[in-house]
């Protein structure tokens, strides 16, 4: 458990609480949109593992055997081909990856 400042009125909060105590702000929505921004950031500066090119990276929605939907990413190397296990799946079972847009 760690202390984060809650982004509506600054309030110390347990990063494990999913209201500010004080402003009622949803504290678990707040917490994912960071971690969407810095999985964002990482993926842009993400680089080939077998020439260092900067990777391109697809978005795709998964459907697990469930009907279970999650948004996967997908690394490729325009440089010397490379592709991530995402992709591949992603090539290899295309009935359960919908490509999608940015
Ligand atoms: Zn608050
Ligand atoms: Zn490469």
């Amino acid at each position: 458990m760690a202390l984060i400042k809650c982004p509506e009125c600054n309030h110390s909060v347990s990063n494990s609480a999913d209201y500010c105590p004080k402003c009622s702000t949803d504290i678990q929505s707040h917490l994912k949109k960071l971690r969407v921004i810095e999985e964002a950031e990482i993926r842009k500066n993400a680089k080939c593992p077998e020439c260092e090119n900067k990777l391109s990276w697809i978005r795709y929605k998964h459907y697990s055997y469930y009907g279970n939907e999650s948004i996967v990413y997908g690394a490729y190397c325009n440089n010397c081909g490379y592709k991530d296990g995402m992709y591949r799946s992603a090539e290899k079972q295309p009935r359960y990856y919908i490509e999608i847009d940015n």
